[in-house]
């Protein structure tokens, strides 16, 4: 009892201790807080020069971020530029190809004149200016990656010559421009798929690449109303080298066996305008890369109908005379027959083995 007693003084104490220690704590706290709210109150001219010191700060940063976006669409625009020349570097790659399988000899892949050492060739034992063709040279016009606001010029050329072409279309543009698109088929010439997005990312496998393939067909028959033909241009051209970067270097070779066995066929070409590569806007030398290439009796030729393609609908009436002054006969894939099929599958224009 008496010891009980004597702790519960010592707690009391103690209590005591720390209510004190704790009033003295919190009247200092408080007193050194209110301290500084009257040294604050007292500095108010400091406290606007920051802010001002930080608006401008801020307005530096804005600068600086509509500086960065200027760069930022300058490379975009370069990207672009880079793309459409990673294309004209493949068509260029699938058309030299192409000439070295046919000549049969790899000699002068690289040399410019091996075309037209061809055409000197075929001077000799054909006469220049046939009057009339006779069915043994035949034309394939095929323009990639429309339709587009040039689509309509290059329509007006070709009725105009009463010929006819193929259209290797992009889904995503047939989706936003179907008027041109059912234009196109309505007057005769032969619309076939491309790609439905046309980046070279499809490559990447299998899935990928069929995904895409789908929707191209889907955006074909919801504009056309009747289901894609199993024949199609693979973006870069079969030989591409762009996928090398994504499905590796045996991706090619691989997606064409495969979509050979799905049914397909798939068409290159073996004359390149040089209509997406930096001499787009030069009229004169597109139609000089389009009459030195074109000297086998069957000619696929490459032009495309994007929006920037203004000169090659310019010169598309010269190169409808170039072909009819060489007697060549004017085909689409729309009614191409098993034996005209056969033709270009030994020109190796369709379903060329990939080989790496
Ligand atoms: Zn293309």
């Amino acid at each position: 009892m008496f010891k009980n007693n004597h702790y519960m003084k010592m707690s009391f104490g103690l209590i005591t201790l720390f209510i004190l220690l704790g009033s003295f704590y919190w009247f200092g706290a408080t007193g050194v807080e209110e301290q500084d709210e009257v040294n604050a109150s007292h500095k108010p001219d400091e406290e606007i020069e920051a802010m001002k010191e930080k608006l401008s700060e801020f307005d530096k940063l804005s600068d600086e971020n509509d500086e960065l976006n200027r760069k930022l669409a300058e490379k975009a625009a370069e990207i672009e530029e880079l793309e459409a020349t990673i294309d004209s570097l493949e068509e260029e790659i699938a058309t030299l190809e192409s000439e070295e399988k046919n000549d049969g000899s790899s000699e002068g892949e690289n040399n410019p004149d091996t075309t037209n050492n061809d055409s000197n060739e075929r001077d000799e034992n054909e006469p220049v200016n046939d009057p009339e063709p006779d069915g043994s040279k035949t034309v394939y016009l095929t323009f990639d990656d429309g339709p587009s606001s040039t689509t309509p010029d290059i329509l007006e050329t070709l009725n105009d010559y009463d010929v006819n072409g193929t259209f290797f279309t992009i889904g995503q543009r047939m989706e936003e421009h179907p008027e041109i698109a059912r234009r196109t088929f309505e007057e005769g010439n032969m619309i076939l798929t491309h790609s439905y997005s046309h980046d070279y990312a499809i490559y990447e496998s299998f899935d990928s690449f069929y995904d895409d393939l789908h929707l191209a067909e889907v955006a074909y028959e919801n504009v056309l109303g009747f289901e894609a033909p199993q024949l199609l241009r693979f973006p870069g051209g079969s030989a591409n080298h762009s996928s090398f970067d994504y499905g590796g270097e045996q991706f090619m070779p691989e997606l064409t066996e495969d979509i050979v066995d799905h049914g397909y066929d798939y068409v290159d070409w073996n004359v390149s305008s040089g209509d997406a590569s930096d001499i787009y806007d030069e009229p004169e030398a597109l139609l000089e890369r389009v009459k030195a290439s074109s000297s086998g009796d069957v000619v696929v030729p490459l032009f495309h109908d994007t929006d920037r393609n203004v000169a090659t609908a310019e010169i598309l009436p010269e190169v409808i005379e170039f072909y009819k002054e060489g007697s060549y006969e004017f085909r689409t894939f729309e009614d191409i027959s098993d034996e005209e099929l056969a033709v270009l599958i030994e020109e190796q224009v369709v379903n060329r083995p990939v080989v790496r």
